[in-house]
C-alpha cells in the first residue's frame, strides 16, 4: 500500500534563525504569550531524534517541569505551524519530527508493530513530477509506504506454523490483527512485486 500526500506546511527556515527566534518571531506575529512552558517544549522536541507521538514528547518533559498534556498538544501544533515540526497523521497516530534543518522526506511505516523510517529516494519525486494533475499546481509530495518488518514477518511465519498445526478456532486479538496482515499482504503481493 503506497500513500501519497500532498500537503501544505511552511519549511523554509532561515538559517541564521536559531529555533528560539523563529518561534519568538512567529508568536509575536500572532501575538500570543511567550510562555516558559513553549519554549521547554520547543528544548525537547529540537533534542529528539526520530518521531514521537505528543505523549511520548510529554514524557520527555523534565520533572521539574510540569505541562498538561493540552500545552503538550497545542505547542506541537503551533511548532508545526511555524515549521519547526513535521507531523506525520498515521493510521493509528499522529507522530512528530524535528523539521529545523532537516529536509523533508519520504517514510515506511511497519502496520505489524507501528515502526516508522526515513526514506530517501528521488525516485518519489520523478514520479511525482510526471503524474498528471490537471489545473493543480505541486507544491511537495509526502509518501507513506505501508508494510510488514523483518521482526513481525518472523511473528507472522510464527503465528501462521501454530495455526496449521494447531487448526485453532479462537484466536487472541493480536492473532486476528495479525491474520488481519497476511491477508493484505498476499493481496499486495499481487501488484508488489
Ligand atoms: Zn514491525
Ligand atoms: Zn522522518
Amino acid at each position: 500500500m503506497c500513500r501519497a500526500i500532498m500537503k501544505k506546511t511552511k519549511t523554509d527556515t532561515t538559517p541564521a534563525e536559531t529555533p528560539h527566534d523563529i518561534l519568538t518571531r512567529f508568536m509575536t506575529e500572532k501575538k500570543m504569550r511567550k510562555t516558559p512552558e513553549r519554549y521547554a517544549i520547543l528544548d525537547v522536541v529540537m533534542q529528539m531524534k526520530g518521531h514521537h507521538s505528543a505523549d511520548e514528547v510529554w514524557g520527555m518533559m523534565p520533572e521539574s517541569f510540569h505541562v498538561s498534556r493540552g500545552t503538550i498538544y497545542s505547542t506541537l501544533a503551533l511548532l508545526v505551524e511555524c515549521g519547526l515540526l513535521y507531523n506525520h497523521q498515521l493510521e493509528n497516530a499522529m507522530l512528530y519530527e524535528r523539521a529545523y534543518r532537516v529536509p523533508a522526506h519520504h517514510h515506511y511505516i511497519c502496520t505489524g508493530c507501528g515502526k516508522i523510517w526515513d526514506l530517501q529516494d528521488d525516485s518519489i519525486e520523478q514520479v511525482a513530477s510526471k503524474v498528471r494533475t490537471p489545473k493543480f499546481k505541486k507544491m511537495r509530495c509526502n509518501t507513506y509506504i505501508y508494510g510488514v518488518c523483518n521482526i513481525c514477518q518472523a511473528k507472522l511465519a510464527r503465528l501462521k506454523k501454530k495455526m496449521a498445526k494447531a487448526q485453532q478456532t479462537t484466536m487472541t486479538r493480536e492473532e486476528r490483527r495479525f491474520a488481519k496482515i497476511d491477508e493484505e499482504l498476499s493481496k499486495a503481493a499481487e501488484w508488489f512485486k
